[in-house]
């Protein structure tokens, strides 16, 4: 019996899942996934962004062109979820699901940290084509750390930007 599955955000979790499931259950599995953007872009992209290395039109890299075979893609903004039905609710109608499956990522909260505004960040696209500009300004009061970060046996450098109330 074919299994109507939603996923909803077409993120790194979304779009593993949906290849996954396109790859080995396209028989036995309908799968729709939505997400409010028309592209994917990755994490590691926005530290170009932000180090004026590219543009954040040049990261994007947009679903039409590579979501897999027997998945459904939808660009919508989801607005509510019910667990009980497994109803999924969208700026534009409403989605049924035998298996709902959230990979709706983290953002942040600007308002939760006083002084914190989306030109402060890199985690969003948006946040780090704004702090570029200021980089790129940039004369004092702030600085640049560098960590690594081990995933597996891979080594990737991890930029920590830490402004102080004077700077950035
Ligand atoms: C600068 C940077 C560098 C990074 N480097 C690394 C790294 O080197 N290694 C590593 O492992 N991780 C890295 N990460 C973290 C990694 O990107 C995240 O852990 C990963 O994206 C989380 O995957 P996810 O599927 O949970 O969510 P996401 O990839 O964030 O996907 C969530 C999706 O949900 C969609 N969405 C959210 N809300 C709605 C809504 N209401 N309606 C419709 N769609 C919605 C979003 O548009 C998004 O496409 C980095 C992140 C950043 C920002």
């Amino acid at each position: 019996m074919t299994q109507r599955i939603v996923i909803l955000g077409a993120g790194f979790g979304g779009l593993e899942l949906s290849t996954i499931l396109s790859e080995q259950a396209a028989d036995v599995a309908e799968v729709t996934l939505i997400d409010r953007s028309d592209a994917f872009v990755f994490g590691f992209s926005k530290l170009d962004v932000l180090f004026g290395r590219t543009t954040a039109d040049r990261v994007r890299l947009p679903y039409a062109e590579f979501v897999k075979p027997g998945v459904r893609f939808v660009q919508d903004t989801i607005t509510g979820i019910d667990p009980d039905t497994r109803r999924v609710t969208t700026t534009r109608g409403t989605y049924d699901a035998d298996v709902l499956v959230v990979a709706l990522g983290a953002a942040y909260d600007h308002a939760a940290t006083p002084g914190l505004s989306v030109d402060d960040e890199f985690y969003s696209v948006a946040g780090a084509a704004g702090l570029r500009e200021r980089v790129a300004g940039f004369r004092s009061g702030s600085a640049v750390s560098w960590r690594p970060v081990f995933i597996g046996t891979a080594f990737f450098r991890f930029s920590s930007l830490f402004a102080s109330a004077s700077g950035l």
